[in-house]
């Protein structure tokens, strides 16, 4: 819808919005259209602006997720809103870049010395940008560095990023195959959940980061990244064991014939550390992500 917006009025729209969020509003309800008999009787394939999930495209499902989403919800599709507005009006230093390591340097440069978020004051050591094959089929997304990944400026390589390589071991792959990056860049004192406010604030560089890299499969680890991914407010048991279509908000890619990514949702490996006995549910979210992949597990994995 905002693609066709003549550009003097997305730049209207953008100054409106911005001018709400400077009076301290954030939440904006996007009134349903009035669907005359003709329009419902269009086919299920009509744009969908929001995230979507592959196997249920039926209007009472939509339904059904509208209900699952809370004010949070509502927050998040305003900020893609405005996000899309401003992505037009202002468009990303690694656009028409097809090298994938130079537009992720851009994106990176974009980023600098970062302190667009509270967390910049809060302790951080450094900013953990992202790790791995810029040209990766598989992304996998935490929520944020903990304290081993701020003192090294890489994501996962803590405990649970042990687990996570055993995990991407048991795949058939290897660390440097994949690419990994979290929601926030800057470690949430405490290893706390990043807050919304600081979601917002960083993750549209995350979303940069999968527009140039175009992974066929992103896998969110934990409930806080597949929150922000999705825009969907459910519980684990919820969002796992289902294929979501994903298309990074508020950006465009390099490449236009990159139709998205499909994600699936696992447990975070620090949960896993944790709860030990759900690992063979994480087993399960990736084999389903290996059979999309088309990777067939090594010999001893699959034992
Ligand atoms: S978390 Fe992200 S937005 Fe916040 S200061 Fe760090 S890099 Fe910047």
């Amino acid at each position: 819808m905002a693609s066709t917006l003549d550009p003097e009025l997305r730049r209207a729209l953008a100054e409106r919005v911005r001018y709400y969020r400077e009076l301290g509003i954030y939440d904006f309800y996007r009134r349903e259209p009035q669907l005359s008999p003709l329009t419902e009787a269009q086919p299920a394939g009509a744009e969908v602006s929001a995230p979507s999930l592959s196997s249920v495209p039926s209007a009472a499902s939509r339904s059904e997720l509208r209900e699952q989403m809370s004010a949070r919800k509502s927050a998040v599709v305003s900020v893609i809103a405005e996000d899309n507005i401003f992505e037009i009006v202002t468009p990303k230093p690694e656009y028409g870049i097809a090298d994938s390591v130079a537009a992720l340097k851009l994106i990176r440069q974009d980023l600098g010395d970062c302190t667009r978020c509270k967390l910049h004051k809060l302790g951080r050591k450094q900013i953990v940008f992202g790790v791995g094959n810029p040209r990766a089929q598989l992304m996998f997304v935490g929520e944020g560095p903990g304290a081993d990944e701020d003192a090294q400026g890489e994501p996962f390589v803590g405990r649970a990023g042990q687990l996570l390589n055993n995990m991407i071991k048991a795949m058939g792959l290897r660390r440097q195959d994949v690419y990994i990056a979290n929601v926030v860049k800057c470690r949430p004192p405490g290893n706390r959940t990043p807050e919304r406010d600081e979601c917002e604030t960083c993750s549209p560089f995350l979303m940069r980061q999968i527009a140039v890299i175009k992974p066929m499969a992103i896998v969110a680890l934990g409930a806080v990244a597949a929150k922000n991914l999705l825009a969907i407010n459910a519980p684990m048991s919820e969002l796992r064991g289902r294929w979501y279509d994903f298309k990074p908000a508020g950006v465009r890619s390099s490449d236009p014939s990159w139709p998205g990514a499909r994600l699936a949702v696992t447990y975070h490996p620090a949960f896993l550390l944790r709860d030990p006995r759900q690992k063979g549910e994480a087993w399960k979210d990736l084999q389903m992500v290996m059979k999309y992949l088309g990777i067939e597990p090594p010999k001893k994995a699959a034992e």
